[in-house]
């Protein structure tokens, strides 16, 4: 009977653990993307210009690429955006080590959630000040656990001529960018990484 109920009282708080990890429902769906896109049409056009001359359009979707952070409606913040025109080498440091990712099925599947954000909605979003989805382009990829022990993989042996950024968050979303090689967890050292699961 005891038993019974440390076992529920620890299945309640593993349930509390993973309602507040969870990812929140997404809303920044293609058609919410294409209203927003009415309004930015340069950028837009642009930016997709950019990305064809780059071979970087069949990477993820121009939608999932301008999301930027999820906490975007709380912040007061715009759904969408798009880099500034200076970090544009920054992006395609970043779209074309996760092409590679994916050609060689290093990363397979999953919706990017946030990409750019400029610096007063990523302090707002929890973002560290140095972070590169603000200095840079970063990835947050949800939906891929299942390349978990790949991706480390790749970073132990190839990551650093990539300049890979690698980490997972609490709600199981992955980190990607090309901004230095380093991998961190929650007390931003590689101590915390998720890639010690896999060694
Ligand atoms: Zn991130």
């Amino acid at each position: 009977m005891i038993h019974r109920v440390v076992a529920s009282a620890i299945g309640l708080f593993v349930c509390a653990v993973q309602s507040v990890a969870a990812e929140p429902a997404e809303i920044r769906t293609e058609a919410m993307f294409n209203i927003w896109a009415e309004q930015n049409k340069t950028v837009v056009e642009e930016f997709k210009t950019f990305l064809t001359i780059e071979d970087l359009n069949q990477v993820y979707p121009i939608y999932q690429l301008a999301r930027t952070a999820s906490d975007w409606k709380v912040c007061g913040g715009s759904p969408f955006e798009l880099p500034p025109k200076r970090l544009w080498p920054r992006a395609k440091s970043t779209l074309s080590l996760v092409k590679l990712l994916i050609e060689e099925k290093v990363l397979e599947g999953g919706e990017v959630v946030s990409a750019y954000r400029r610096p007063s909605l990523n302090i707002c979003a929890g973002g560290s000040k140095k972070s590169a989805h603000t200095a840079a382009f970063a990835l947050d990829i949800k939906g891929i656990d299942g390349s978990a022990r790949s991706l480390c993989q790749f970073f132990r042996t190839r990551g650093a001529k990539f300049n890979m950024g690698l980490s997972r968050y609490p709600s199981g979303r992955i980190h990607l960018d090309a901004n230095g090689y380093r991998t961190w967890g929650s007390d931003f050292t590689s101590k915390t990484s998720f890639c010690r699961e896999f060694r």
